[in-house]
């Protein structure tokens, strides 16, 4: 069971978009080098410092988006909504365009933070652990120190998927 100092430690590394072990390195592209929708929505393929991989599989952060990103942008526009019903009156059209800006913007500037928050989320609840075997992952740089231990950083064990051998059985079709 995490701590609550864990849980703080990632959540507040999640939403300064660090990696969620080292806390150092950044899991997105900075604001001033993204030049494309792609830049600012892929994370990077994984840490420098500590070689965490920040999308473990293909698919990885649909459930950020849908739950994190969609979901609190949803509360915002009831909470809007719900705030805007009870003191004003305002047209419909004004109502939604008075509720559906901010989710949009909100969505647009959060999608960052709720793949980090899944990806620190993801790291509490089932940590990558070196467990002696395959060294999957990214190759860390060891010459960047990481903030855990000071020291060089260590490669993580995660499993690779292995992919079957070509048989040198060749079928020939007439
Ligand atoms: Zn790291």
């Amino acid at each position: 069971m995490a701590s609550k100092r864990s849980i703080s430690r990632y959540l507040g590394r999640a939403m300064m978009l660090r990696c969620p072990v080292c806390g150092i390195s950044r899991i997105f592209l900075p604001v001033l080098q993204t030049r494309s929708l792609r830049d600012w929505f892929t994370p990077l393929d994984g840490c420098p410092r500590c070689g965490y991989p920040y999308e473990r599989e293909p698919g990885y952060f649909l459930a950020s988006v849908w739950l994190i990103n969609y979901g609190v942008g949803s509360l915002l526009g009831v909470s809007i909504y719900l705030f805007l019903e009870a003191f004003y009156h305002l047209d419909l059209l004004v109502l939604f365009a008075t509720v559906l800006t901010p989710i949009a913007l909100f969505n647009f500037f959060f999608a960052r933070h709720s793949k980090a928050i899944f990806i620190a989320v993801d790291h509490l609840c089932d940590p990558h652990e070196k467990d002696g075997g395959d060294d999957g992952g990214n190759v860390p740089n060891p010459t960047l120190p990481t903030s855990d231990s000071g020291g060089p950083a260590k490669p993580l064990g995660l499993p690779v998927r292995k992919e079957p051998k070509p048989s040198h059985k060749s079928t020939v079709l007439h």
